[in-house]
């Protein structure tokens, strides 16, 4: 078998090697079935009990109350862009959004359609290098709810401290750093995440919903896109993408053994100071495309003196077993997307790469 590198692919990504193994172990028998998770009925008791426990696993990691449902869906976060307005916009109501990347200007595109909505900010002129200061946030007098990207995946920022929005419910998209850090969970009405950055596999997104925001959802829609509709049948309304949410079963196990959020929270800011560190350190041969302040944990994001340095540290970083490195087209560069799953020794490899590729090449 061919030796695992260290992967930096922004999504899908690595996952815990422990739970490729538990997977592929369990992959012909599941609990003693005699079938594969994929083979058996989502109306099983076997399968049921898998999903629940699944649920209230991420809920503890959160710390999150009863008045909080999860549910699990397919589409990607991309169908929330949607599903979100569809659900709490109409035509007569206000959403703010918080234009912080690529993926939070998707979301507000898509909001168009349901209702009116306001970019309460826009970093876009900035090509989303930082994160506004509350100052900055222009809300509308009365919106339904707020909308925010906590971390810009392509960018490399990350919110912080998340704005003060009232009384209003944060809605969220944290595909990329859900269960990276702690948070309070309380101004947020809901979150969703899609799987394939920090959780798991791509084919379920997850969506956390408060009682009382989900009290408020549009009645008029096709039932298939209604979260309602999910929250009353505990996810089994139709045939849930069974396979992924068993892969995110032993993702929060994982986290959970590992001594959870908290604990993970540790790991990944001294993983991302290893490498910010030789960027800081390189007399601007690195450059990062976030300002300082608003550094993601996640997704570190930076350039080289020209492309042609570019191509070749890619080139020569994935021949070292550093592979996934090259960085999206609107920032260009390099990124270094580091999700839970990713080693401490990963980043220090990856770091000592970057010094000597510096003192050969800067
Ligand atoms: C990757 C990503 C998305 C898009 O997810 P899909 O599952 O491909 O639809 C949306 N938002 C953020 C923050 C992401 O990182």
């Amino acid at each position: 078998m061919a030796e695992r590198v260290f992967n930096f692919y922004p999504g899908p990504a690595t996952l815990p090697l422990p739970v490729l193994e538990t997977a592929r172990e369990e992959l012909l028998d599941f609990q003693s079935t005699g079938m594969s998770v994929m083979e058996i009925s989502h109306r099983s008791k076997q399968y049921e009990n898998l999903q629940n426990e699944t649920e209230a696993r991420l809920k503890r990691l959160l710390n999150m109350g009863d008045n909080y449902k999860v549910i699990f869906l397919g589409g990607g976060a991309s169908t929330q862009f949607a599903m979100v307005p569809m659900n709490f916009l109409s035509p007569e109501k206000t959403a703010d959004y918080l234009v912080t990347g690529s993926f939070a200007k998707k979301a507000y595109q898509e909001a168009k359609f349901y209702g009116h909505v306001h970019p309460a900010v826009d970093t876009s002129g900035e090509n989303y290098r930082r994160l506004p200061r509350q100052e900055e946030i222009n809300f509308s007098d009365n919106p339904v709810y707020v909308h925010l990207t906590s971390n810009n995946t392509i960018f490399g920022t990350q919110w912080q401290t998340f704005p003060d929005c009232g009384n209003t419910p944060i809605i969220a998209d944290m595909s990329s750093d859900l269960l990276s850090r702690c948070f309070d969970p309380e101004p947020f009405g809901l979150i969703y995440a899609g799987a394939q950055k920090n959780l798991g596999p791509a084919g379920v997104t997850i969506v956390i919903i408060r009682e009382d925001l989900l009290a408020k959802a549009n009645p008029d829609l096709p039932v298939i896109y209604r979260y309602e509709t999910f929250v009353k049948n505990n996810s089994l309304y139709n045939t849930p993408p069974a396979f992924a949410i068993y892969m995110v079963s032993l993702v929060l196990k994982w986290l959970e053994d590992l001594g959870g959020v908290k604990a993970i929270e540790k790991i990944n800011r001294e993983k991302a100071a290893v490498i910010y560190e030789v960027i800081d350190q390189s007399n601007g041969f690195y450059r990062g495309h976030a300002e300082k302040d608003c550094r993601s944990i996640m997704n570190v994001t930076f350039r080289l003196p020209s492309e042609d340095l570019e191509d070749k540290f890619v080139r020569e970083a994935t021949a070292a077993g550093l592979v996934g490195l090259k960085g999206h087209r609107s920032v260009g560069g390099l990124r270094a997307s580091i999700y839970n799953a990713m080693s401490y020794e990963g980043c220090k490899t990856l770091a000592e790469f970057m010094k000597d590729f510096l003192a050969k090449n800067g």
